[in-house]
């Protein structure tokens, strides 16, 4: 559907925004998962950006792209934020927002200044960390659903039930602390998870949950630089945790459990993007118009009223101009 297609009206420098961010988002959206190859994805690629060919920067020379990479990043955000005000006001639709990755990929940043012109009553983010006791004696999707947007809502998950093949895929200890009967955890543990999650998202999709999942792809070399920078700048010092660096004994690991997870999870209606993550800027781009795709691919507009409606405020201003 062409941007002038939907309901929204949206100015000319809206739709072509809107175009440029569907083609950007497109080239790193995995909607079917079938032969999935994550080593095919470059983590510090930047697209387009490459050359300074894009639409929207016609001839940003290598040292001005960041200024002009940063200004229409600016331009997106305002952007989202019109488009979450509809998305409220219409109060039909809600969006998840779903963001897996490795440590030091950037989540945090992303959500910060991809949501930053975002009303805060309209957005709300959940952070899934080690799970408490009372988390694990519920099913392993129970404390994430029970968190899902409401209409007219984005939700943005950082991390999720997605841990539940990724770490303690890789870690076999967390699964024993799950508290299953025993004889329900058997080798076909991980395909019996794609299967729940496949049908917990197209459950969500067809209640009109826009699902979209991001996978921040950072490169181990690129890893270790941030952890360093983190480790070098007293600034920095609180966000490094000796942890994170053990974890990368198991880098192999995780990345055969994400491609798993993204051949046997990307669907129509909830695919995967995998974001090249070496470079922030680009990473930012790229979340910031999947997003403003995923919301131009519904009929958004402010709800309008009828002819009682109508009446119903003229009366209401009569009232009031009485006074
Ligand atoms: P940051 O480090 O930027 O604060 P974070 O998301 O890495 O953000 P941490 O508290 O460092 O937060 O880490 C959360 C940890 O909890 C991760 O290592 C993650 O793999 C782990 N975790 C999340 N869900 C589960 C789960 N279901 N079972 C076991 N571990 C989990
Ligand atoms: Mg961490």
């Amino acid at each position: 559907m062409a941007a002038s297609e939907t309901n929204a009206e949206w100015s000319e420098r809206d739709a072509r925004l809107i175009n440029a961010a569907r083609k950007l988002a497109a080239r790193h959206m995995v909607r079917d998962g079938d032969g999935f190859k994550l080593s095919k994805h470059d983590p510090a690629d930047i697209g387009a950006f490459e050359d300074g060919e894009h639409p929207l920067i016609p001839d940003a020379a290598a040292g001005s792209r960041k200024e002009a990479t940063k200004d229409l990043l600016a331009e997106g955000v305002r952007l989202l934020s019109r488009m979450q005000d509809m998305l409220y006001a219409q109060n039909r639709w809600s969006v998840l927002l779903v963001f897996q990755a490795m440590d030091a990929a950037g989540k945090d940043g992303v959500i910060k200044h991809v949501m930053s012109g975002v009303n805060p009553q309209g957005c709300e983010v959940h952070s899934f960390k080690q799970p408490s006791a009372e988390e694990l004696d519920h099913d392993f999707m129970w404390r994430c659903t029970r968190l899902a947007p409401r209409r007219g809502m984005i939700g943005i998950f950082n991390r999720s039930y997605y841990e539940e093949v990724l770490v303690v895929r890789v870690h076999r200890g967390y699964l024993e602390g799950q508290q299953l009967p025993r004889e329900l955890v058997t080798d076909g543990i991980w395909d019996e998870r794609f299967k729940d999650i496949r049908s917990y998202e197209r459950y969500m999709a067809r209640n009109g949950t826009i699902v979209r999942k991001f996978f921040l792809n950072v490169s181990r070399d690129e890893q270790k630089k941030r952890f360093l920078e983190r480790i070098d700048d007293p600034a920095k010092n609180w966000k490094f945790s000796a942890a994170d660096v053990a974890e990368r004994a198991h880098w192999d690991e995780y990345m055969d459990a994400y491609q798993d997870m993204i051949r046997n999870t990307a669907a129509d209606h909830a695919p995967w993007s995998v974001v090249p993550a070496d470079n922030k800027w680009y990473t930012r781009l790229v979340v910031a118009a999947t997003i403003i795709a995923a919301l131009a691919s519904v009929d958004l507009h402010y709800p309008s009223l009828d002819e009682a409606g109508r009446a119903k405020l003229a009366d209401a201003r009569a009232q009031l101009m009485a006074e």
